[in-house]
C-alpha cells in the first residue's frame, strides 16, 4: 500500500478502458501479444477535460521528449513490461497520465495500483505523436493499438512486398471483398526501424495520415479507431487478407485474387 493519490474515472473513460481490456484479450488469444508485446493508448484529454484535481500527492515522473504542444494532455496507456493479457485488471496493469504544463514530465492520475515504480509503456512518446496528429486532423480516433499479428508480419518478410506498398495492398485487398471494403485506405508499409525510435514514430504518423494500418516491417502493426474495437478491426481484417494469401502459397499456388474489375466494382458499390 502507498499513500499515492489517484482519481476515480468517469464512466465514459472506463468504457473506453474496458474496450481496450477486451481487445487485449483478443490479441492474446490470437497469439499476437506474447509476453509484454504490443501496447494500447487512449487520448482521454476531452473525456477528462473537467477532471482537474489539485496535483499535490499524485505521483510525478520526469521525462524528456514530450512536445510542448502535449502540455495538459491526458492519456491512458498500458504499463511498461506489463503483459497484454494482464489488461483484464486495468487498474493494476495500465495507467492514466496527465502531461505537466511545462511538458517536462507527467502525473499518474489513475492506475498502477500500489506500485510506486509503475510506468506507462516506453512507446508513450510515439503514441502521443499519433494522437496529436489525429487531433490536428480533426479525427475522432482516440485509441492507438499496436500488436504483433502473425500473418501481416510474415508477409512483411516476403521479398516481393518488403518495399512495394502497392503490390502488398493489391495482394491483401484482393483476397476477400471485405478486406477491400473494411480497410478502404489500405496498409501503409513502414520500413524497419528500431522500436521506440523517433524515426519509427514519424514514419508511422505519416503512414496513418493516408492509410488505415501502419505495417512495421518485420515487427508488427499499428492502427487507430474511435475505440479499441475499431482499431482492432482494421488490423484483424487486414491480417485476414494476409493469412489467406499465405495459405494459398502454403498450398503450393499463387492466388488469383479478385480482378481489377471486381475490385473497382466494390469501390463503386461501397463508395470507397
Ligand atoms: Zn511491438
Amino acid at each position: 500500500m502507498t499513500d499515492i493519490r489517484t482519481i476515480t474515472l468517469p464512466g465514459e473513460a472506463m468504457d473506453l478502458i474496458q474496450g481496450a481490456a477486451e481487445v487485449a484479450n483478443f490479441l492474446w488469444q490470437r497469439e499476437w501479444a506474447e509476453r509484454n508485446g504490443g501496447n494500447i493508448s487512449i487520448n482521454l484529454t476531452e473525456v477528462l477535460r473537467d477532471v482537474r484535481p489539485n496535483l499535490d500527492g499524485f505521483q510525478y515522473v520526469e521525462q524528456a521528449g514530450f512536445p510542448a504542444e502535449s502540455s495538459g494532455m491526458t492519456l491512458f496507456a498500458t504499463g511498461t513490461g506489463r503483459r497484454m493479457r494482464d489488461l483484464a485488471t486495468p487498474e493494476r496493469s495500465s495507467c492514466v497520465v496527465r502531461i505537466a504544463e511545462d511538458a517536462k514530465g507527467y502525473h499518474i492520475l489513475w492506475g498502477g495500483e500500489g506500485q510506486p515504480d509503475f510506468r506507462p509503456t516506453m512507446e508513450i512518446l510515439s503514441h502521443l505523436k499519433i494522437h496529436l496528429d489525429k487531433v490536428k486532423a480533426g479525427s475522432n480516433h482516440c485509441v492507438v493499438v499496436h500488436t504483433h499479428p502473425i500473418e501481416l508480419i510474415a508477409i512483411s518478410h516476403h521479398p516481393d512486398f518488403l518495399t512495394d506498398e502497392a503490390m502488398l495492398n493489391r495482394a491483401v485487398w484482393s483476397m476477400l471483398p471485405e478486406v477491400r471494403v473494411y480497410v478502404p485506405r489500405g496498409i501503409g508499409l513502414v520500413p524497419y526501424a528500431l522500436a521506440g525510435s523517433e524515426r519509427l514514430a514519424d514514419l508511422t504518423v505519416a503512414a496513418l495520415r493516408t492509410r488505415d494500418v501502419a505495417l512495421w516491417s518485420k515487427h508488427g502493426a499499428l492502427s487507430t479507431g474511435r475505440d479499441a474495437h475499431e482499431a482492432f478491426d482494421f488490423i484483424d481484417v487486414s491480417n485476414k487478407g494476409a493469412k489467406i494469401y499465405l495459405a494459398c502459397l502454403a498450398s503450393g499456388f499463387v492466388p488469383v485474387g479478385l480482378s481489377d474489375e471486381e475490385m473497382a466494382e466494390l469501390v463503386r458499390a461501397f463508395k470507397l
